[in-house]
């Protein structure tokens, strides 16, 4: 996933500082999808999907290995 667009977002959110995020760096994009990129969906709740890199959420079970994949294509 090192190519996705938003993966340095990622990166940065993992490594940075929690005060340094909430200044705005490593801030989630707004839309994989609209940047010609998959998402990469985890567990909110167990009913809505987030996605790691940008701020959608999906009101649908899109988590699991399967969606992922489909997801891709
Ligand atoms: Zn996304």
């Amino acid at each position: 996933m090192k190519n996705h667009p938003y993966y340095i977002r990622l990166w940065l959110r993992q490594r940075l500082p929690w005060f340094l995020i909430n200044l705005g760096i490593g801030e989630k994009g707004i839309d994989c999808f609209s940047v010609g990129a998959a998402h990469k969906w985890y567990n909110i709740d167990g009913n809505k999907s987030g996605c790691y890199y940008c701020k959608q959420i999906s009101e649908e079970i899109n988590w699991n290995e399967i969606r992922n994949e489909n997801n891709l294509i």
